[in-house]
């Protein structure tokens, strides 16, 4: 069995950003000009967190592939986060928004698009409903907003370590039983234990304990977590979880945001699962900004008669953006031509070409990793099995020396891997020679630091 040494993965970083330094320089000056006027020279702070000596300036992006100032060509595995999960450039999301910015962007009208996008949501998603906002943070924070509203209740529900946005009252996670919040989070003038309960991600027994009380307005969470590593949930949690919910009148809202990959029509779909509301929003309008909220029948009626139709209410949820004529018209674009059964049908597939080239990778040099996996996203675990919480996940490596050797090393040979946790977004524009370009680089990293 072969390791990890890790005085080679020190040495393969120091050479790898001397290689990063020599084939960005055009970027580098971008950045350093950008500094004059952008705190980190990044317009998103984000942005300047990549584990590489500077953020890299995009200039353009076709199927799967992106391309940076310097001219470096390289194979998108983070495809924005996933904002550009079905592609850059799709030919009919192009034609249909450059058409409604001619033809006016964001009049506060509804538009006929309305119909068809409240429809197509309906058909992918299987709940009856819908909202739009201007981003998956947004419609989180509208979705515990009408939760509250609907119950009366003022508590909310999360995921110890899981992330559903910049959502402060999720900001929430258990220390040794005590709900604190999360490390290096502001308090902003705020006790997070106030407003939130939070409990590990498949611990039924705790969610019973954090229900019992009939406080707590909903449970707020993913389906599956993934953005602590990729943590699935045990087969009874799902049904366990609905069941408590449902006895303890508190709502439970699924954030789709990243599960979406999951399976054509996200994992609410896949597993069957009945939310009263889903959140998404990310890929839905192809980088435009957009957030949706999914609600069931029996929240959609309430929320317009006792909520939005209410004269003595003001929902506090509105925003000058929200469902605009351009947004409408990009979902409608996407739900028709990009989030179709067969390009999950591709996406699945290269996810699995890809899967199994990383596996055959580890086993033949024995290493004790294994392979975290939902539908188009994985990532490589640095322990033997898949964790079961977020707590967990955060011992298995993804933030190691050796991930961010691998993140830079990869980048340096044109494949561009997701910053946190190295995932692995595959799109369906992926080809196999893609997923073959892919696993030969992956090898050649570890013939260099094992
Ligand atoms: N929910 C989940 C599960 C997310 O991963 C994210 C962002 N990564 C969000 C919500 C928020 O998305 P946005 O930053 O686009 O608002």
């Amino acid at each position: 069995m072969q390791g990890i040494d890790p005085d080679k993965v020190r040495r393969v970083q120091v050479r790898e950003e001397q290689v990063f330094r020599q084939k960005n320089t055009k970027s580098l000056e971008l950045h350093t000009r950008t500094m004059q006027a952008m705190p980190n020279g990044v317009p998103n702070y984000w942005i300047s967190y990549f584990p590489y000596p500077h953020p890299i300036f995009f200039k353009e992006g076709k199927g799967a592939h992106i391309i940076d100032v310097d001219g470096n060509d390289r194979l998108d595995f983070c495809l924005g986060g996933s904002a550009c999960l079905f592609g850059y450039g799709e030919p009919h999301v192009v034609e249909a928004v450059a058409g409604q910015m001619a033809r006016g962007s964001s009049p506060l009208l509804a538009t006929e698009d309305a119909y068809y996008v409240g429809m197509g949501l309906r058909r992918v998603f299987g709940l009856p409903y819908w909202q739009v906002y201007v981003s998956a943070t947004e419609a989180n924070r509208n979705a515990i907003r009408l939760s509250r509203m609907l119950t009366r209740r003022e508590k909310i529900l999360v995921y110890s370590g899981g992330y559903l946005g910049a959502v402060e009252d999720s900001f929430a996670v258990l220390d040794h039983g005590r709900v604190e919040l999360e490390p290096g989070v502001s308090p902003n003038a705020r006790d997070i234990s106030r407003m939130s309960r939070a409990v590990e991600f498949n611990d039924i027994e705790g969610i019973r304990r954090a229900l019992a009380d009939e406080q707590v307005a909903c449970v707020i969470g993913e389906p599956a977590i993934t953005n602590s590593g990729i943590v699935l949930p045990q087969p009874d949690f799902h049904q366990a979880l609905r069941e408590i919910t449902r006895k303890t009148g508190t709502l439970l809202v699924l954030d789709e945001t990243q599960c979406i990959g999951a399976g054509y029509g996200g994992y609410t779909r896949s597993a069957n699962l009945e939310p009263d509301m889903i959140t998404m929003g990310k890929p839905m309008a192809g980088g435009i900004p957009v957030g949706l909220v999914g609600m069931s029948a029996p929240v959609a009626e309430q929320v317009a008669k006792n909520i939005f139709s209410n004269p003595a209410v003001d929902p506090g949820m509105g925003s000058t953006l929200a469902g605009s004529a351009l947004q409408l018209r990009a979902i409608r674009a996407i739900l028709e031509h990009s989030m179709t059964e067969r390009n999950y049908e591709l996406m699945l597939l290269r996810a699995d070409a890809l899967q199994a080239g990383m596996e055959r990778a580890i086993k033949a040099r024995g290493l004790p990793w294994t392979i975290a996996r939902l539908g188009c996203r994985m990532e490589v675990v640095e322990g033997p099995a898949a964790a079961k919480s977020a707590s967990e996940s955060a011992n298995h490596g993804g933030s190691s020396p050796t991930a961010a050797c691998l993140n830079i090393y990869m980048l340096n040979r044109g494949i561009y891997l997701t910053v946190f946790g190295n995932t692995v977004i595959a799109s369906p524009q992926v080809s196999q020679a893609d997923t073959d370009l892919h696993e030969r680089v992956f090898n050649e990293f570890l013939n260099e630091v094992t």
